[in-house]
């Protein structure tokens, strides 16, 4: 048997593990997001001690945190870029992993890696394009366009976007960059600070979910204009709250207000717009990276 490893990093934790896509880990330990060195050698670590205990990795797949530099022909591919989170400015990821452990790297941004499960594995299997969303301590998304993950410039940053505040939403926004983009005023910390009460403590008859559903709807809609995703699908925690999906999808098909050919009916539109198929789609992604990394050059 053939194995790889995956991280999925994240801002506040990170899960290593080692197996292979689709598959129950043959090991798997949570690590939480401290300073950059050490946490690569928490990391590192949890990998040679499998590789000791007869676990050894072809290839290391990392969906990471972001912003990332994800050009192969730049000298700091692999690295964090500009985070808010400073002490991982300029963080050579991709490198310290693959040197440590000798192994091939392939790196993505955590949401892409999570579209890319998703696309080949899970709810949005044969549905291209697609989108992957996550909704939570931020908003950040990923998408697969005929195969292959989105990447340009740099790579998408879907939960940036600017969006209309709603006539009756007094909030101003909590991004530190623009305010009221979309994830100012839709993530988990914004749902917070405009109501005064975290998102778990709101009763599901709150105006708060009403007001939530229309601003994902409205992020949604524009990338179905961007796009055309074939399959939206809404991840993170935000997302999980009782009855939220359904109340996206009828929000985006009123926002649409049939203009599109496809999706045009609430049916269609709660086709696109779909709950993640997969349990930890960032963790399946960084596998599904270290299978397509198998045979490249070290870094
Ligand atoms: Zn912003």
């Amino acid at each position: 048997m053939e194995f790889y490893g995956a991280v999925e990093a994240g801002g506040t934790k990170i899960v290593a593990a080692i197996g292979k896509a689709g598959e129950e880990p043959r090991a798997l330990e949570r690590i939480p997001t401290t300073d950059p060195g050490e946490t690569l050698d928490r990391i590192i670590g949890f990998f040679q001690a499998r590789v000791s205990e007869g676990l050894p990795v072809r290839a290391l797949g990392v969906g990471c945190f972001g912003p990332v530099d994800l050009d192969p022909a730049s000298p700091q591919w692999g690295f964090i870029t500009s985070t808010p989170k400073l002490r991982w400015q300029g963080t050579d990821v991709a490198g310290t992993l693959g040197r440590a452990l000798g192994v091939p790297v392939g790196f993505d941004t955590d949401v892409n890696a999570a579209a890319l499960a998703e696309y080949r594995l899970g709810a949005a299997r044969g549905l291209d394009p697609a989108v992957y969303l996550t909704v939570g301590t931020g908003i950040g998304g990923g998408a697969v366009v005929n195969g292959r993950l989105l990447h340009g410039a740099a790579h998408p940053e879907m939960g940036h976007m600017l969006v209309s505040r709603r006539g009756d939403d007094a909030f101003p926004g909590s991004c530190p960059f623009h305010g009221s983009c979309w994830e100012g005023l839709a993530s988990g910390p914004a749902v917070e600070a405009r109501w005064g009460r975290r998102g778990q403590d709101l009763p599901l008859d709150h105006p708060a979910w009403d007001l939530e559903a229309w601003y994902l709807a409205q992020g949604i809609v524009s990338l179905q204009m961007v796009l055309s995703p074939r399959a939206v699908i809404l991840g993170g925690g935000v997302s999980e709250v009782p009855g939220l999906i359904d109340r996206v999808r009828s929000a985006a098909a009123s926002l649409c207000a049939g203009y599109l050919d496809r999706p045009r009916t609430p049916t269609e539109w709660a086709d696109v717009i779909r709950a993640p198929g997969l349990k930890i789609p960032g963790l399946d992604g960084a596998f599904l990276l270290a299978e397509d990394a198998a045979g490249s050059r070290i870094a």
